[in-house]
């Protein structure tokens, strides 16, 4: 074929595949062209997760007429004269490729009208087609409307998720703005429910509760530095507040919204030896410093930036956190000389609950990070050689004590055992729950029903799991706005905080990957037992080490936790007669 210059139809979605992604990405463009035109008040619509209709309507400045069939011109802007203006920008926009590409890949009408005209004009452009512009009566500011997203793009529209996969994207950008934005009153409403309203007032906590549920956002501690070239604000959490991985942390350059590795590692930095292995903050940090610092202009979505002096950043975002959590929290291991915070727990079921404790620095309840093979890939199918591994039971044993307050060491016919009671008591109580299925399991009322509330995207999420938590014993039910009640748990769990069990179960789940159904169950209950078992650092009576060590050794798998990790370690008579030389 000899070279020639592409149709424009052709090369502008090509270029649209860079800026639209999914929905999201186009509820993305539009929100910051109305955050541009000064909006104060923006309202979103989404039908079919953005797949039949997503609207923004705002109350902006407007386009002229005579500029309407300008703006969906690729490379058409208003808000850059020069290259040189690149060095400086303070618009969320300034490419004038958003409106071209949405238009290239669905059915796009723009209406608007500026302040000064007395009526507007409307403008159709279908599939990259444009249409003639209307002249129309409108309200002053614009109404873009975007419908069949993809339609002539159809292996684009196999790639999207589940729609609840793409609704929760949407959610996330807008809650995202919104809280970048308090000033403006935004208001989001996905198939006919509103899953965001703010109320501009300029109350960041507010927005806080959408992002993160009310419980959460009240404990969030708030940040704020302000140097000559860069002011730091925002929230962290504290360090008893943690997650199973990054999605909790989110930073805004100049008021945009971006995607940083640098930035969010000198975060988790500053909680070194705070939090447990495995374990992250939840953070919305907004920094902002001189235009000519940063770099927007490097990839199509704007979500990345280059920062002239990384390392100065890192190091000022990492001082700064750290100086805000010691001001809140008084670091632990400070009590005792150990470093050990010696706790008499609650009993639950023979043992202590140790919800809610948190370990003391340097403990760790051996959670691998997230990301390891065990942690991202729990291990309920084996290979056949691990399997009849797992099965081998142990002997009866005989207790000996506890070491470290994490580990009990008991004596069988064949040697010394070494027991993880953390990994240990997981086990017992997942095979518990596991020899159940099929029955009804019996749960606990709550002496007073309680509400968790819970973040748009967090509700979603649990209302898909909500049969199987059925199964489980847990009686919740929807109760309003991103709001449960809990009026019973699994019995097993009894003593255990209901708002704690149910963020354990969605908190699995905030990846994209969707597990297959049969395997959901098991996880909810691996995560569920995980963290009702006794954690590391922790005291147990001897009748508490006596019948977790029973209770092992009725398990039919008791060699490991339910993610594939070790409960024991056998040092058999051999052994140690060899280690002690009194055998070749
Ligand atoms: P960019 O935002 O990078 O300039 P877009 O394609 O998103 O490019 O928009 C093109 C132009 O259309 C903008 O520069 C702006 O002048 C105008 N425009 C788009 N949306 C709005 C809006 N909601 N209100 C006022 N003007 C708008
Ligand atoms: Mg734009």
């Amino acid at each position: 074929m000899p070279i020639h210059v592409l149709p424009d139809e052709v090369a502008s979605q090509i270029a649209a595949g860079e800026v639209v992604e999914r929905p999201a990405s186009v509820v993305k463009e539009l929100l910051e062209n109305s955050l541009d035109a000064g909006a104060s008040y923006i309202a979103i619509q989404v039908e079919k997760a953005g797949q039949r209709l997503i609207e923004v309507k705002d109350d902006g400045c407007g386009i002229p007429k005579e500029e309407l069939h300008l703006c969906i011109a690729r490379y058409a802007t208003s808000k850059l004269q020069t290259a040189q203006d690149l060095l400086h920008i303070e618009t969320l926009g300034f490419r004038g490729e958003a409106l071209s590409s949405i238009g290239s890949v669905s059915r796009m009408t723009i209406t608007s009208r500026t302040p000064e005209q007395d009526s507007g004009a409307m403008l159709l452009v279908d599939g990259g087609k444009v249409n003639p512009i209307q002249l129309i009566g409108t309200p002053i500011g614009t109404v873009v409307r975007v419908e069949d997203l993809f339609y002539n793009l159809p292996a684009r529209r196999k790639f999207l998720k589940k729609p609840v996969t793409e609704r929760r994207h949407i959610d996330d950008v807008v809650t995202h703005y919104a809280l970048a934005y308090p000033h403006v009153r935004i208001h989001l409403l996905q198939e006919g429910d509103y899953s965001l309203q703010t109320s501009g007032n300029g109350d960041q906590r507010e927005v806080l509760a959408a992002l993160y549920g009310v419980d959460i956002a009240r404990q969030m501690l708030e940040v704020w530095e302000e140097s000559e070239k860069l002011k730091i604000s925002g929230f962290v959490s504290p360090t008893s507040v943690t997650r199973s991985n990054r999605q909790g942390i989110s930073f805004f350059v100049n008021g945009r919204w971006i995607k940083d590795i640098t930035l969010a590692t000198a975060l988790i930095q500053a909680y070194h030896t705070l939090l447990m292995v495995g374990r992250y903050p939840l953070a919305v940090l907004f920094l902002e410093l001189p235009h000519e610092l940063v770099d927007i202009n490097v990839h199509p979505t704007k979500a990345e930036v280059r920062f002239q002096d990384r390392d100065r950043l890192f190091k000022d975002v990492r001082r700064t956190v750290r100086r805000a959590l010691l001001a809140h929290s008084p670091l632990p291991g400070m009590e005792g000389s150990t470093g050990l915070r010696w706790v008499s727990p609650p009993i639950l079921d023979g043992y202590p609950s140790g919800l809610g404790w948190q370990p003391p620095e340097g403990i760790t309840d051996g959670i691998p990070p997230a990301g390891t093979p065990s942690d991202s890939q729990p291990s309920f199918v084996k290979s056949e050689a691990q399997a009849s591994l797992l099965t081998s039971g142990v002997p009866l044993l005989r207790l000996l004590g506890q070491i470290g307050a994490t580990y009990l060491v008991a004596e069988g016919p064949d040697g010394l055992y070494l027991i993880d009671q953390h990994s240990a008591h997981e086990r017992i109580l997942y095979e518990r729950f596991m020899n159940r299925r099929g029955e009804k399991v019996p749960s606990q009322q709550m002496l007073q029903p309680v509400s968790v509330e819970l973040s748009p995207g967090e509700a979603r999420l649990l209302e898909d799991y909500l049969p199987v938590l059925e199964k489980l014993g847990f009686g919740v039910e929807p109760f309003g706005h991103h709001a449960f009640i809990v009026r019973s748990i699994p019995a097993l769990l009894e003593g255990m905080n209901p708002t704690a069990a149910l963020r354990v179960v969605i908190e699995d789940f905030e990846e994209d990957e969707t597990p297959l159904k049969d395997e959901v169950e098991a996880r909810i209950v691996a995560r569920v037992c995980k963290s009702a078992a006794v954690k590391a650092g922790q005291v147990l009576s001897p009748e508490e080490q006596r019948g977790l060590l029973r209770d092992l050794e009725a398990c039919e798998a008791p060699r490991t936790c339910p993610h594939g990790r070790p409960t024991m370690i056998h040092l058999p008579v051999d052994l140690l007669s060899k280690q002690f030389k009194r055998r070749g």
